[in-house]
């Protein structure tokens, strides 16, 4: 790997990489190391990188399903065979612990398969045109024919699958890519480049590491650019959807999922549901569990024992594989978080647990008596942060989960029936789960939120079929 054998990484362009004068550097936020030299890309890089992609869509058209899907299948397979490389460095560009990381690469061969397979799977279907007035002696029939280019722009913390996410429903429906991955933790992504480029004509997948305000305005901003693929924060979405003129947009945002629990809960599920959800790459994660709504009447009891397991977690060097906690992905960041945290604290919240603030360390938080109003659980908090909110049962309970601008996932721990699927019709998000935390994603599910939390879904196939354009053929038979 390039940061281990001093090989800097770079961006491929055309099939070829290109390095910059101008460097970023890729921090471990475990121990602030410099693991690699990224090149700072310029505009006219970006601009190489999309003429590129633009180039091959029709190398790309004249490639057969077949060997899209053993190039995808191919790419997959080098990547299981680099599994822990590929772990060791996600982890040390985000400060992931390795066993989370681990489950992140398995979980991009698993996309990687999905797009493999979904590649054979892109059809038309025949129209009836004789239903409508004048359609009688036509046959018609569609195809889906690809986009052409794909704008693909991913955050730090799932640096790879999120990646893969984009890339490989694009190139399953032989659309060509350019990706722009974090700064702040490019390099799996672009390692993951490099291999499916190997399998692929030239200029078929591209990378471009830079600035978010210059690298992905110039995606966005492009015409020879059809779909943008965003994955990051409500502000850069937002900014994305008004620049993005006449394009097909896909917006995966941030999240402020809600976990209720209901006086008739499996309380251990519920509370290891809780540890699971909230902890999760420290809780830089946009599925992460971000309020907790829980019904008065066990709300002691419930906060007795997250108090318990939460006092079990380890926090330490994420490549150790006993860490629970690692760092976050930078001070600043940590910094957000205790803010958010004493500013609760001052708006009435009790702080049971945790608080305190390491560089970039920040300690698994419960805080308790909190109100829906107060901006730890108005926005989403980027941290390791159990906010509870008491409730008086399942009316106040969905209403509470209601009361935020995001609807990504949410989850209620109940052994009521009834209750769950009040939950399920009535909870304003993408998915809802019952017994289980919203932590959960298979690669294969209609992934992506309501509200501020999205425009459009992932999930392999879902995403090949928003990668694609209907074209009819119409014949005449008289
Ligand atoms: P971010 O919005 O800061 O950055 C995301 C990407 O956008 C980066 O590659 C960045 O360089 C780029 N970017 C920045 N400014 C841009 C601009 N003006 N034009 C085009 N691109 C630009 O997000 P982040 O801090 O890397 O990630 C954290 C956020 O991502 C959280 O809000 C989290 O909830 C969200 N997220 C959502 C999902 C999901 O699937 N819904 C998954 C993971 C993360």
């Amino acid at each position: 790997m390039s940061n281990q054998g001093g090989n800097y990484m770079q961006m491929l362009i055309n099939g070829k990489s290109k390095d910059s004068d101008e460097k970023i550097e890729v921090i471990n936020p475990f121990n602030q190391e410099i693991i690699d030299n990224v090149p700072l890309g310029s505009s006219e890089d970006v601009n190489n990188a999309i003429d590129s992609a633009y180039m091959s869509k029709s190398k790309l058209r004249d490639f057969s399903s077949r060997k899209i899907s053993e190039a995808l299948y191919n790419s997959a397979r080098d990547l299981e065979k680099n599994m822990e490389q590929f772990a060791r460095l996600i982890s040390m560009e985000t400060g992931k612990p390795i066993n989370a990381a681990f489950d992140e690469v398995k979980r991009s061969i698993d996309t990687l398969k999905l797009s493999s397979e979904e590649s054979k799977r892109i059809y038309g279907e025949s129209i009836p045109l004789d239903a409508g007035i004048g359609g009688k002696g036509f046959m018609a029939f569609t195809l889906k024919i690809p986009l052409g280019v794909v704008g693909a722009i991913t955050p730090f913390n799932y640096p790879l699958n999120l990646a893969v996410h984009k890339v490989g429903p694009a190139l399953a429906a032989k659309n060509a890519v350019v990706l722009k991955p974090s700064a702040m933790a490019p390099l799996s992504a672009l390692k993951m480049a490099e291999i499916i480029d190997s399998y692929l004509p030239d200029g078929a997948i591209n990378t471009v590491t830079g600035r978010g305000d210059i690298i992905g305005d110039e995606i966005v901003t492009s015409e020879k650019v059809d779909k943008i693929s965003f994955t990051g924060s409500v502000e850069t979405g937002r900014l994305i959807s008004q620049k993005a003129v006449m394009k097909k947009v896909t917006l995966e945002l941030g999240g402020n999922d809600p976990l209720i629990v209901l006086k008739d809960a499996d309380m251990e599920k519920a509370v290891e549901g809780t540890i699971r959800g909230s902890y999760l790459y420290t809780g830089q994660v946009c599925i992460a569990v971000k309020r907790l709504i829980v019904e008065n009447s066990i709300a002691d009891d419930f906060v007795e024992m997250l108090i318990k397991e939460t006092k079990k977690l380890r926090i330490g060097d994420p490549l150790n594989p006993k860490t629970d906690i690692g760092p976050m992905i930078n001070e600043n960041a940590a910094i957000v978080v205790e803010r958010i945290v004493s500013n609760a604290v001052v708006e009435g919240a009790e702080l049971l647990y945790g608080g305190a603030r390491n560089g970039n360390f920040f300690e698994p938080t419960i805080l308790d008596h909190v109100r829906s109003d107060m901006k730890a659980v108005q926005d989403e908090t980027f941290g390791p942060i159990s906010p509870i909110i008491r409730v008086d049962g399942i009316d106040e309970a969905i209403k509470v989960a209601n009361d935020t601008k995001y609807g990504l996932q949410a989850s209620i721990f109940t052994e009521n029936i009834h209750n769950a699927l009040r939950a399920v019709q009535n909870i304003e998000a993408g998915s809802v789960m019952v017994n289980k935390q919203s932590t959960f994603r298979t690669d294969n599910m209609p992934f992506g939120g309501f509200k501020m939390s999205g425009m459009g879904k992932e999930g392999v196939k879902y995403a090949v079929e928003d990668m694609t354009r209907t074209k009819l053929a119409i014949l005449n038979t008289r």
